[in-house]
């Protein structure tokens, strides 16, 4: 049971009211008492994401007719937030599946989705959502992934992808290829559903993090890897806009994901306020302990409110400044709650050690701070440079 009283926390969340009750029991019961151990080994749950696909909480914003649970915006931050309370890395999956699923529902064609879309939403197939490369991160103007046409129909793909969710166990990517270099990032460059075990694809290496640790992240090489012409995601030449479609609900997830990692902070470090003893009483009456709490709480509010309002809007400016509050809230956060437990919150096993460092990534992936404030900043100020960086 949370400490922090829910009046506290709740705002009036329009969500489906149901489905939060399903998360909050799901994250309860079966994630958060597997968290430690998924962190200490780094193990994929595949069992979890069994039960999740079960309960519908794949594919949340997917329409029903095409196999996905048919909520709103609002529905998905409100699971991703749950989730999230329950262990990162669990959200973190349902992120990535929300992200190639609504991809396939708004551009796949009916044998794409049949192919790739029913049977990831039933955890049949894992995907992969591959963008970023060794030259390509912040700025995907950087891409060199090339895919070429055969002259006897079909494409050919080559290059790198780095840094890729799920790239260990992935049946299949959504890959971001170069298809025109002259036309560069708007009309040059196309989605790619690639088979990760067809001949010419390997993956070298998976990476080892500082948290979300049972998320697997890894490479993928791509060496004239032969596609049909059925790999083809969407149009041609419009990749770029279709990634970036789909990244502001993405980073929605993310603002969802970091909120969740803060409450857990936030019950953590009030209930160790209340019971910890030293001089003779708990820590908590003393205002340096108990005034973060205040500002945790209130920050946790005001993320989730600008979080919410992003979730109505789903526009890009108001996404990018959810993720980036309450990314940057949620590493605040989860320092005050080590702070709070003295010795023991560096030490493993303790819940808010692993807090700590799952938080540090939220402001890095989807797109950095530095990258949501370029895109909030250019909303008040336009393009100063013309166009140029
Ligand atoms: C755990 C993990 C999971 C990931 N999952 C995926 C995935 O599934 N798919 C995928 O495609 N990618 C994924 N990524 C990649 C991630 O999106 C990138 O790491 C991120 O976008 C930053 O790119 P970069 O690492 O190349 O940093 P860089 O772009 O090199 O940036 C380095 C620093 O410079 C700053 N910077 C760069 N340009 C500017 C500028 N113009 N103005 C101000 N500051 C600037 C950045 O904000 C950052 O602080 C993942 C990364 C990690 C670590």
């Amino acid at each position: 049971m949370s400490p922090v009283p829910s009046q506290v926390l709740d705002v009036a969340t329009p969500g489906d009211e149901l489905l939060r009750r399903v998360v909050g029991d799901f994250a309860r019961n079966r994630i958060r008492p597997l968290a430690g151990e998924l962190d200490a080994t780094e193990r994929f749950p595949a069992e979890l994401y069994r039960e999740m696909a079960e309960l519908g909480l794949f594919g949340v914003t997917v329409p029903a007719e095409l196999g996905g649970a048919g909520g709103t915006a609002l529905d998905y931050l409100s699971v991703m937030e749950g989730l999230s309370y329950g262990y990162a890395s669990v959200a973190d999956q349902c992120g990535l599946v929300e992200l190639v699923g609504t991809l396939l529902a708004e551009d796949g064609t009916p044998p794409q989705r049949e192919r790739y879309l029913a049977p990831l939403l039933r955890t049949e197939r894992r995907c992969a959502y591959a963008l970023t490369e060794p030259g390509a991160g912040s700025d995907l103007g950087g891409v060199r992934t090339r895919a070429r046409r055969r002259a006897s129909g079909g494409w050919t793909l080559t290059g790198e992808k780095i840094f890729i969710h799920n790239a260990p166990v992935a049946d299949f990517a959504a890959v971001l290829a170069v298809t025109d270099p002259e036309r560069g990032k708007r009309g040059g460059v196309s989605v790619f559903l690639v088979d990760l075990d067809a001949p010419g694809v390997s993956r070298p290496y998976r990476e080892h993090k500082m948290g979300q640790r049972a998320s697997p992240v890894g490479g993928l090489v791509f060496d004239e890897v032969v596609l049909g012409d059925d790999a083809l995601l969407g149009e041609e030449g419009q990749g770029f806009r279709a990634m970036m479609r789909v990244l502001a609900k993405g980073r929605l997830g993310i603002a969802g994901l970091a909120l969740g990692i803060s409450r857990a902070a936030l019950d953590a470090a009030a209930e160790h306020a209340a019971s910890r003893r030293q001089f003779g009483r708990p820590i908590g009456v003393n205002q340096a302990v108990a005034f973060p709490i205040a500002d945790m709480v209130t920050e946790y509010r005001a993320a989730l409110l600008l979080a919410l309002d992003a979730a109505r809007l789903l526009d890009s400016t108001a996404c990018s400044m959810a993720k980036l509050f309450a990314t940057e809230a949620c590493v605040r956060h989860t320092a005050t709650a080590v702070q709070i437990f003295g010795g023991s919150g560096y030490i493993q096993g303790y819940e808010v050690e692993r807090l700590y460092r799952d938080a540090r990534i939220t402001t890095i992936y989807e797109g950095t701070s530095e990258m949501q404030r370029l895109i909030v900043s250019r909303a008040v100020l336009g393009r100063l440079d013309g166009g140029a960086g």
